[in-house]
Order: structure tokens, then C-alpha cells, then sequence
């Protein structure tokens, strides 16, 4: 089959790969419609998360049909189409019990050794196409898929629903859903999110739905700020304004209730401490560029909630501790859960409360995937998302 797959630094290529195969009584092997590029797949791209092999294919957002299930799957039906979500999970453990998917203990199969049981103090979960550290699994951004516990996570599309309308269920709409979940929000609150990428826009929608007075939203692009504030927000161009200043000045001096990091490691801006943590990750001296969550935690009023979906992969410089702690904030983070919530935002979907087509930019064919990656990192002002169409999956060459 084709897939695109990781060669190094800013390197992917779609190549021709083997097939997936079944491999445990309880996998599926998908056909893939549409799958999507990610802000988290940059992070790979940029090579900023290690454990990635040269070969790895890549993609953790894809939906497709299901062409063939393992004996132990009572569950999938070959020729139904469904969204995959990007965590591997097995329904079974300590964590899936409690609903926290993306913590499974199961799916990750890397030895004890593993970076992130050294790193973090315990081994992660698994996820599609992201990195030996989440299980080295081949990714979506291809024709097919081995998708591992295929009766835990793929949600059953009904017919008639286009790809666009659903495909986000796999990671996006959940991530920014729980991101504004995280903020535990309160009648009145106001909720400021930095990044206007995908997840802060699904951040920015689900914290109007859960109930956010005011969304004050931040970035530096003109057309993902104009997203922003087509959903309702009030908007903030880092570049523009003194960004802890203006959220005061919006808020009657007292700061955001709750702040949301829908950046993550790769912080843009021309900021003092930014700058400076370039040159220290250039120069293997630090690991993650955080200025927008230095700038979270010392814009939220006090007592208030910070929520972080961005991702980071290794140990912060200059982390406003004195900050956190002093001022009495509240912070959640994580990989999503995503099957806590594909149920609820599928029906969400349905009744017409949320719309996610609204966001796709660009459809390319999986061959031009690389092109996507490039257009994707380097011009983010048009690209706002990236769907890839395998050759295989358009509908004219289903059966
Ligand atoms: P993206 O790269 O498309 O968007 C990031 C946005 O942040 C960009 O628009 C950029 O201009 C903006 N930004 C950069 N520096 C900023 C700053 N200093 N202040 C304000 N805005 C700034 O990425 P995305 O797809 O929206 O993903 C965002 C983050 O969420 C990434 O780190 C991604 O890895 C992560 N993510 C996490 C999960 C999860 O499960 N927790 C899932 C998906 C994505
Ligand atoms: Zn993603």
C-alpha cells in the first residue's frame, strides 16, 4: 500500500510499504477515506519528540471502512465506516476503567526500559504513527491500518454523513473539548486560549458550549484570528498587543478565569525568553520553547484554572512555579481520552451543535502529503487544516 512515511527533520515521503495484517484476535484492518495532518504531527516533522525509526508512517487522525476484523471483535462489521481515535486503548485496565484512555497501561508494548518510563515514571500509552515512545504503531496517513483493540475505540458512523463532518471525532474535537472541559467553567466565567490552530478553535467552540461568558482568543495569524473570531471570540494578535496587559485591561484587572495552552512546545514569537529557548534547544541545552505557558500562568486571575492540551515532551525552563503555586491555580493536562467523549460529540454532531467542517483549508491526494507537511508548518496563516484522500479510499473504488 502507499503511506507516508518519516525519513528524518522535515523529511516525509509516501512510499510504497507492506500491507497490514491482523495480527491479535482483536485488531480490524481499516481502508482509509480521509485522514488529516495534525499540529502534533509538526512536532514529528520538526523532530522535536524523539524515538521516531526512519520508515515510520505517520498519522494518528483518520476514518475509513473496515475491510476485515479479528476473530476476537464481536463488535465491527466489515463494509461499516468509522473514526478511529488517535489513543490506542484496551478498555480493560486500571485507566480505561476510569475512563482515562490515553493512560492505558496495555497498548504500549515498549520494554521496561522505555524513554518514557525513564522520563515521565512510567510508561505511556500507545497512539497511531507517533514515535517508538507511544508504541512505535504504523499510522493512518496511508491506505490502510491495523487498528489494535478495534472493539474498544472506532465509532460506528451512520450512513450519509460526510467524512468532513466526522473525521475530527478522532482527535481534534475531543482534544478541544477536553481542553475547555479541563477549565471547569462557571456561569460568567471568561476563558482566554492561546493558539488558534485546530484545537484552540475547537477549544474556543466547546468553551462557548460548556458555557463561557467571554472567549478571548490569541495568536499571530490573520486568518486563523478571523476563525477565532467568526466562533464568537474577542481576539489578541501576540504581536500587536502586550498580551498579559490586554487580557487585564479585558478583564477588570483581575486576569482570565481559566487559560487554555493550545500551543505547546514549539512557542512562536520574538519574546526575550523565547528567544532564548531557541538557542537552548538548538543547542541540545533544553528541550521544550514554552513562553505561551509562562504567559498562561501569569496572565490567569488568581485562584483560577489552567488547562493544558498542548503538547510537551521533556523538562520546562524558567516554569513560573512561584506563580502557579501562589496564586492558588488549578492545572489539567493530558493526552486525550478521546473514547470518553466520541460518543456524546458524534450526537453532538448529529442535532447540528457543532460544525467542524468549517476549518478544512486544503484536501490533497495522500501522494502530495508531503507538500501538505511543508504548507502546513511553513505557511499556517491559509492552511488551517490539512485532509489527505488515499487513491484507494474514494468512494468510486469502494466495493
Ligand atoms: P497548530 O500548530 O496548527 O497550531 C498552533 C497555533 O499556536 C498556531 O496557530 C500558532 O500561530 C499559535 N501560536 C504559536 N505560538 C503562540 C504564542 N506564543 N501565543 C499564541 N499562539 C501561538 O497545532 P494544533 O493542531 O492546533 O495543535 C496545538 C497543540 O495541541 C500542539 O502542541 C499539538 O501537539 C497539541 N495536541 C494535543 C493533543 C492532546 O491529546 N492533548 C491532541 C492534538 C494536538
Ligand atoms: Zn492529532
Amino acid at each position: 500500500m502507499r503511506a507516508l512515511t518519516w525519513q528524518g527533520k522535515h523529511d516525509v515521503r509516501v512510499e510504497t510499504v507492506p500491507d497490514p495484517q491482523i495480527v491479535n484476535p482483536r485488531d480490524a484492518i481499516i481502508r482509509i477515506t480521509s485522514t488529516a495532518i495534525c499540529g502534533s504531527d509538526l512536532h514529528l516533522y520538526d523532530h522535536v519528540i524523539p524515538r521516531m525509526k526512519s520508515g515510520d508512517v505517520l498519522g494518528h487522525e483518520f476514518m475509513g471502512e473496515v475491510v476485515e476484523v479479528g476473530a476476537g471483535n464481536a463488535k465491527l462489521k466489515v463494509g461499516q465506516r468509522v473514526v478511529v481515535p488517535f489513543t490506542i486503548s484496551c478498555g480493560d485496565c486500571f485507566f480505561c476503567q476510569k475512563q482515562q484512555y490515553s493512560c492505558c497501561d496495555n497498548s504500549n508494548p515498549a520494554d521496561k526500559q522505555d524513554v518514557s518510563e525513564v522520563g515521565f515514571g512510567y510508561p505511556m500509552a500507545a497512539a497511531f504513527g507517533y514515535s517508538h515512545l507511544t508504541g512505535g504503531y504504523a499510522g493512518g496517513q496511508a491506505e490502510f491500518a491495523r487498528v489494535p483493540y478495534s472493539d474498544v475505540g472506532p465509532v460506528v458512523i451512520p450512513d450519509g454523513i460526510d467524512d468532513d463532518k466526522v473525521l475530527f471525532l478522532s482527535d481534534i474535537l475531543p482534544t478541544g473539548w477536553m481542553a475547555a472541559e479541563n477549565c471547569d467553567i462557571e456561569p460568567g466565567d471568561v476563558v482566554a486560549v492561546w493558539g488558534c490552530g485546530p484545537v484552540g478553535l475547537f477549544a474556543i467552540q466547546s468553551a462557548f458550549l460548556l458555557g463561557a461568558h467571554r472567549v478571548i482568543a490569541i495568536d499571530h495569524y490573520p486568518r486563523r484570528l478571523a476563525l477565532a473570531k467568526q466562533l464568537g471570540a474577542e481576539i489578541l494578535d501576540f504581536e500587536a498587543v502586550n498580551v498579559r496587559e490586554a487580557l487585564a485591561e479585558m478583564t477588570g484587572g483581575i486576569g482570565p478565569d481559566a487559560c487554555i495552552d493550545a500551543v505547546g512546545l514549539e512557542s512562536h514569537g520574538m519574546s526575550p525568553d523565547n528567544i532564548l529557548d531557541h538557542i537552548k534547544t538548538a543547542t541540545f541545552m533544553a528541550t521544550d520553547r514554552l513562553h505561551a505557558l509562562r504567559q498562561v500562568i501569569l496572565a490567569t486571575r488568581k485562584g483560577g484554572r489552567v488547562s493544558i492540551p498542548g503538547v510537551y515532551g521533556g523538562v520546562a525552563d524558567k516554569f513560573p512555579i512561584g506563580a502557579l503555586m501562589e496564586k492558588g491555580l488549578t492545572l489539567k493536562s493530558g493526552q486525550t481520552h478521546v473514547q470518553k467523549y466520541t460518543a456524546q460529540l458524534l450526537q453532538m454532531i448529529l442535532d447540528g451543535k457543532i460544525d467542524t467542517t468549517f476549518l478544512i483549508s486544503h484536501r490533497l491526494d495522500l501522494e502530495d502529503a508531503a507538500e501538505g507537511y511543508r504548507n502546513f508548518k511553513e505557511k499556517q496563516n491559509e492552511f488551517t487544516k490539512v485532509v489527505l484522500k488515499p487513491r484507494s479510499g474514494r468512494r468510486d473504488s469502494l466495493h
